[in-house]
């Protein structure tokens, strides 16, 4: 069986952002919603035995994310241990990158699948961590391989980033796990179509919503985010996965409030909102 953990839910930022007076990072401060840490997800394979744990993106907020995750800490009967086995990046996005430099403590190289357009990109952090334990690259086939015994997962190629599938290979039951989603490529509805359990890109609610907040900021999909909105709504509602998750939320979207009529259509369609600490098996 696989398990998944949402550490984070949150988009670049979090929720509350530390510079943003928005109506949800206001809500946020005052306690009437509660704050989320930027995106990151564990999956595993549940064993009886010692049990490894792969993150789909690294957050700045990764070591209290760890520190509010129990199988994510170290096991007690060593001193210097992690059961994290390694991290998939989606892209080089600082919010996605920068807790591997985080985990420079790390004693052995630490284990980073993540195409070659985001390992150029993130040379500087390759340099950064090449005093401490450094990085194995290594890049994700677009057919599904052999990850730990009983998982197998792919990449699927987007503009501009990737988006993973899990396989658990006693059960065949699949994962998709794609928060930076810049266009819905043929591959990426044939995905989400035939997925179990679909984490998808919620982001921004719609095109033009940053530009509300923050007069000339760029639209949804010039940031290589597709909207819910006249975006990636109607894909997810036809979906027949049994479990449809929107992550990486951004702290102006408006799915975030309670009693906003945006949230209410996504309850209606049964797709639920991400939130941290949000645990589910396969
Ligand atoms: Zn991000
Ligand atoms: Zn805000």
């Amino acid at each position: 069986m696989i398990r998944i953990q949402i550490l984070g839910s949150a988009a670049g930022g979090g929720l509350p952002q530390w510079n943003c007076a928005c109506v949800n990072c206001v809500a946020a401060r005052a306690g009437k919603i509660d704050p989320q840490t930027q995106s990151s997800i564990a999956i595993g394979v549940e064993s009886e035995k010692f049990q490894s744990w792969w993150l789909i993106n690294a957050s700045p907020d990764l070591p209290r994310q760890i520190e509010s995750a129990t199988k994510l800490q170290p096991r007690r009967n060593n001193p210097r241990n992690t059961p994290i086995a390694g991290v998939f990046l989606t892209n080089a996005d600082t919010d996605h990158a920068l807790g591997l430099l985080l985990l420079r403590q790390q004693e052995k190289p630490l284990v980073v699948y993540a195409t070659d357009e985001t390992q150029t990109a993130l040379a500087w952090l390759d340099r950064a961590l090449a005093r401490f334990c450094g990085i194995e690259w290594r890049t994700a086939s677009p057919e599904f391989k052999s990850l730990d015994s009983g998982m197998a997962f792919r990449a699927i190629e987007l503009p501009g980033s990737v988006a993973f599938q899990f396989r658990d290979d006693t059960c065949s039951r699949i994962a998709l796990f794609a928060p930076s989603v810049g266009s819905l490529t043929e591959q990426l509805r044939d995905a989400v179509h035939t997925s179990d359990l679909v984490m998808f890109d919620g982001t921004f609610w719609s095109d033009g919503e940053l530009g509300r907040v923050r007069p000339g900021a760029r639209s949804a999909r010039e940031m290589n985010h597709i909207p819910i909105n006249d975006g990636s709504f109607d894909v997810l509602q036809q979906s027949r996965a049994r479990r449809k998750i929107y992550t990486h939320i951004n702290n102006t979207n408006p799915i975030l409030m309670p009693g906003s009529h945006e949230r209410a259509q996504l309850e209606q369609a049964g797709i639920e909102i991400a939130r941290d600490g949000l645990e589910t098996l396969l």
